[in-house]
């Protein structure tokens, strides 16, 4: 897909388009500008640079404290696209199987999904507003003004849709995760190159599209010893069974003795095929040591950071770490 023509339509955003790689973003400050040009030049350059990317926009999202501009990215992964959206701006995708749309306004961190190929088309606006493609742009590679882009799409923008009714509770969607079984059947997160049950590798030939209830993702093991598996979502705290939302069922809470611990501390929350903890606005902090990491980093609050197995994060006294048998 990356090597169609794309079209453009001029304004104050910046579109840098390498190879295997998209970015566009909203106005910024210049520091954050030549951070997020220097993400994406960087993630181009490796292994599935969508999901090289993904990390990278996730870690300056938490070390601006959630102050990145309106963005949309996408970036080729294993088996197809991964595509990411943050704050005002919308991505649709269309595939064989139908058209995917992505509003970075449905979360507070970022939207990310991995869409298997192949794509027919991609589109990415920023803003509210709809916008035009230029009838004589078209960009190879490099780095211009834009507000949208559109690859292997109609050159036209569809109006945006209405604003969908805040819903109190999640929408019944179909449950489950999609994902790719391997060839002896065992259902695996599809950016995953090896099965995580028996290790075979997941090539192109040897793994079928799937949608099936989500598999525990792993496990998180206390510092007492204690392991807790990552099949439901967690409130840790000192009393978090104090919390509305434990009282209605939707989160377990997993109680952390220890006095800097506050009653409502923190949140791991299961996303597709990844585990994300989230500061609930403690007084102590949440921090975060990423794997092979020697230095400790405090989580903003109200921001959703991903787990990479091997993580450990520290709420007051105590620590977990996040561990699973899958091999990325
Ligand atoms: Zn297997």
């Amino acid at each position: 897909m990356n090597e169609q023509a794309m079209k453009l339509a001029p304004g104050n955003g910046i579109l840098a388009r390498y190879p295997g790689l998209v970015l566009l973003f909203d106005v910024a400050d210049d520091a954050l500008t030549a951070e997020l040009l220097a993400a994406a030049s960087t993630a181009a350059e490796q292994d599935q640079p969508g999901r090289r990317l993904g990390e990278s926009l996730i870690r300056l999202l938490a070390a601006s404290g959630g102050k990145l501009p309106g963005l949309c990215a996408y970036g080729s992964v294993e088996g197809g696209v991964a595509a990411l959206v943050h704050g005002p701006a919308t991505i649709t995708i269309r595939t064989e199987s139908g058209e995917v749309r992505l509003d970075g306004r449905d979360a507070v961190t970022m939207v990310d999904k991995v869409v298997p190929g192949p794509v027919s088309s991609f589109q990415a606006v920023l803003g509210d507003a709809g916008a035009d493609a230029d009838t004589w742009s078209a960009l190879g590679t490099g780095i211009v003004r834009a507000d949208a882009f559109w690859v292997g799409g109609p050159a036209v923008a569809e109006p945006p849709a209405e604003e969908p009714p805040v819903a109190e509770e999640a929408a019944p969607g179909p449950p489950g995760v999609s994902g790719v079984r391997c060839r002896k059947g065992h259902f695996n997160d599809p950016s995953l190159s090896y099965c995580g049950i028996c290790g075979i590798g997941l090539t192109q030939a040897g793994k079928a599209p799937d949608h099936s209830e989500r598999p525990s993702l792993g496990v998180l093991m206390l510092d007492d010893g204690t392991s807790f598996a990552l099949d439901k979502e967690f409130l840790l705290g000192r009393a978090p069974e104090q919390a509305e939302e434990v009282r209605r069922g939707t989160v377990t809470a997993l109680r952390l003795h220890d006095p800097a611990v506050c009653d409502v501390h923190a949140r791991i929350s299961l996303d597709g095929w990844e585990v994300g903890v989230t500061d609930v606005d403690s007084v102590n902090g949440t921090y975060l040591r990423a794997p092979g990491a020697g230095t400790w980093v405090r989580l903003p609050s109200g921001v959703r950071s991903v787990l990479r197995p091997g993580a450990v994060v520290a709420v007051g006294g105590r620590q977990f770490r996040y561990d699973t048998y899958r091999k990325s």
